[in-house]
């Protein structure tokens, strides 16, 4: 089973949000949602399991910020390599026997260059040691997301290089005039890594409306995934309230997948629900 070679075929369906589900079950926004991966794993086994229930065929690990510098903020910074091992061990778990993918969820470091030059940090090291782990844990790919940055997109997908020259997926998350931080355009973001060879680049955690804008129209020269959110939430009596159903989740997916995208699921505010809703849209569209 090769990756590429199914989406050269068909479109697939992405899994949804994690760190959504784990609010809606009471766990703290406080909380460090990726330390669960070590002493809660059946939760977050069963939110995988939910979201490959409702037709996911990639799910991603629960590491969104599992690098040394977010995991700093929660005193965790030396145990990079245990939460992303088990993470992956997790997600890999869940897949056993079936037709599913697994990839490492890589997120943004959350500093600028500035700040980390004036903290000593090396961000490629940063990259290198989480996505090492989550290898070594057995995923099938990298899924750098939501990067607003080019050049730390540029840092961390070299560090994937490094360590051998399998699949990664580079996922921004643009503002709605289709920029990047410092004002790089989306489009010209795409570019670059396709010059470095980035097989498959993507939008993710900006809304509906706003994804069908920024997906580039027509089939580019490279493969496209896009994981809109459900729409920007209010907070009601302490809860987050998202606006995008999930047939507007689905009506989008058609959209996008006739402007050329080849793997949708869902950003922030999305849950298995929405995922039943994209996954059959998509088998719909390819009955025909
Ligand atoms: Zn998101």
């Amino acid at each position: 089973m090769d990756l590429l070679d199914e989406l050269q075929k068909q479109v697939l369906c992405g899994d949804g949000a994690i760190g959504t589900l784990l609010l809606e079950q009471g766990i703290l926004l406080e909380r460090c949602f990726e330390e669960l991966c070590v002493i809660e794993p059946e939760r977050i086994e069963k939110i995988h399991l939910e979201y490959i229930g409702a037709g996911a065929r990639i799910i991603k690990t629960n590491t969104f910020g599992g690098n040394a510098v977010r995991l700093a903020r929660f005193g965790l910074e030396k145990r990079v390599e245990e939460i992303n091992g088990a993470a992956a061990r997790i997600a890999r778990r869940t897949a056993l026997g079936k037709a599913i993918y697994v990839a490492g969820s890589v997120g943004p470091l959350g500093l600028t260059a500035d700040e980390a030059r004036d903290r000593g940090i090396d961000r490629g090291d940063c990259f290198r040691e989480q996505i090492g782990a989550l290898l070594e844990g057995g995923v099938d790919l990298i899924f750098f997301e939501t990067f607003t940055d080019l050049e730390e997109m540029e840092i961390a997908f070299q560090a994937r290089r490094e360590i051998d020259d399998g699949l990664a997926i580079c996922s921004f998350a643009g503002s709605p005039d289709g920029r990047l931080a410092a004002g790089t355009l989306l489009v010209e973001g795409f570019a670059k890594l396709r010059e470095l060879n980035a097989q498959m680049v993507g939008v993710n955690c900006v809304s509906p409306e706003e994804i069908v804008q920024l997906i580039p129209p027509g089939p580019g020269d490279y493969l496209l995934s896009a994981y809109p959110n459900a729409g920007y939430p209010t907070s009601h009596e302490g809860r987050l309230l998202y606006p995008s159903r999930p047939e507007d989740l689905a009506k989008v997916a058609r959209r996008l997948i006739a402007g050329g995208a080849r793997l949708v699921g869902g950003c922030c505010g999305t849950t298995p629900k929405h995922i039943a809703s994209i996954a059959a849209e998509i088998a719909g569209m390819q009955e025909k």
